[in-house]
């Protein structure tokens, strides 16, 4: 770390004990050059960049191991098998699982809401029930819901936010009734950032017998989440946001609701016996896991989540929290620039506006410089109409982002200001 970002932090009352160029190191990407420049990530809500451990994995897997799992009785199947369980195991230590069991791997946080609502959601919703989601949902939490509620005749309801961008509390006691039969929040807005207080949220939801989802996109790779203490019936979240690859993600779920939902998918993998005329299921967690599944992205996905512990949740939680004020604090020096969302409780998100500008031309003037960040309704368009927008520019940051970075950002967005007073 150079001595102006430690001083930095220093004075952000935040204190570093690891060295972020020593971390910048191990991500080859971040040595890019773009358009000239230095490559300036700042669009990790999208994905994160991957660390050389995680791709070195992926690698080894193709290169040393590579076999069908399950259902091959050779040695490297079995190797394979081994290190794919290992993987579930690991995962759901990080997450503080009961049973490994109880983590079923999907292509990401968008299959996990899926099949959530097309198994549970389709056992439990009947016609005239209510499903609560918030504003701050990111379509995969809206539109699998609505599926589901056009198919059984259900009402979707919706948790208002105030100008912040934090939940209304009052309004979810009241909106929570005996009709209720399903609340699928979001964790951590992806679009503006808001910690939701889950845990209180469950609660309350519990006190009704309501079970609860939460999208933990946004969420597992910034705090530390923890399955027991959140009480959540379901949790699901991404591999490709927390350093892992694309194509993967996990399921969890409490082993009261797991033990009786139908299959999602049907296929190879989750039978105990197929005749024509009728079909037996394997227990969870094979039950969903139809097909091969991405087995090297699995064994990635728990190195990525390796590495993340090496760190440690709360140190990167602090100083992401670091990078935040800072950038907030940047930000509000420019002209005409106005955050969107800005609730106390916040994830390393950077929503904003700027005076006349569309947030594409301010996205394609910011990589003419290098930068990347992320322009338009971020698949949430209610939250975007809440606000009175179409879209906003976001900068979203990560472990491996520093206060330059910061600087050049708010730099570049100088010079856009000053280019459309012209
Ligand atoms: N939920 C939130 C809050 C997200 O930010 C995202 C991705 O941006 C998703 C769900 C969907 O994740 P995926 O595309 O990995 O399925």
């Amino acid at each position: 770390m150079t001595e102006s970002s430690q001083t930095a932090l220093n004075r952000a009352g935040i204190q570093s004990s690891f060295d972020v160029n020593a971390l910048r190191a191990q991500f080859p990407i971040l040595k890019k050059r773009v358009r000239g420049n230095p490559f300036v990530y700042l669009d990790n809500a999208a994905t994160t960049q991957k660390p050389q451990s995680v791709i070195d994995v992926l690698n080894q897997y193709y290169t040393d191991q590579n076999a069908n799992i399950h259902r091959g009785i050779h040695y490297l199947s079995e190797q394979a098998t081994e290190a794919y369980e290992d993987a579930r195991s690991r995962i759901s230590k990080f997450i503080n699982v009961p049973s490994e069991r109880q983590i079923i791997f999907v292509r990401g946080t968008t299959e996990g809401i899926n099949l959530i609502a097309q198994t549970f959601g389709r056992q439990r919703v009947r016609s005239g029930d209510e499903i609560l989601i918030s504003t701050l949902e990111h379509h995969s939490n809206i539109v699998p819901w609505q599926l589901l509620a056009e198919a059984q005749g259900a009402n979707i309801k919706v948790i208002p936010i105030d100008d912040r961008g934090v939940l209304d509390l009052d309004a979810y006691g009241k909106l929570l009734n005996d009709r209720t039969r399903i609340v699928a929040l979001s964790h951590v807005s992806n679009a503006i950032g808001t910690v939701s207080p889950i845990a209180e949220m469950c609660r309350e939801a519990h006190q009704r017998d309501i079970p609860v989802i939460v999208d933990g996109a946004q969420s597992a790779p910034h705090m530390k989440v923890d399955m027991q203490a959140l009480d959540c019936d379901f949790f699901v979240f991404s591999g490709h946001k927390i350093f892992g690859p694309t194509g993967t993600g996990v399921l969890y779920g409490k082993d009261k609701w797991l033990r009786d939902m139908p299959p999602y998918e049907g296929g190879g993998g989750m039978i105990q016996s197929v005749t024509f005329e009728k079909t037996r299921f394997l227990e969870y967690p094979a039950r969903f896991e139809a097909g091969t599944p991405h087995i090297a992205g699995s064994i990635g996905f728990a190195a990525a989540l390796d590495f993340v512990e090496e760190i440690g949740m709360e140190k990167i939680a602090a100083y992401e929290h670091g990078i935040l004020q800072y950038a907030t604090e940047q930000f509000s020096q420019i002209d005409g620039l106005k955050i969107l969302g800005t609730a106390p409780e916040k994830a390393a998100v950077l929503s904003f506006i700027l005076d006349d500008v569309h947030p594409h031309d301010i996205s394609t003037f910011l990589d003419q410089d290098g930068i990347a960040i992320r322009a338009g309704h971020h698949c949430a368009q209610p939250l975007m109409n809440r606000f009175g927008v179409a879209g906003t520019a976001r900068a979203s940051f990560s472990i491996y982002n520093t206060r330059e970075e910061v600087d050049v950002l708010a730099a570049s967005l100088r010079k856009i200001v000053r280019f459309f007073k012209r």
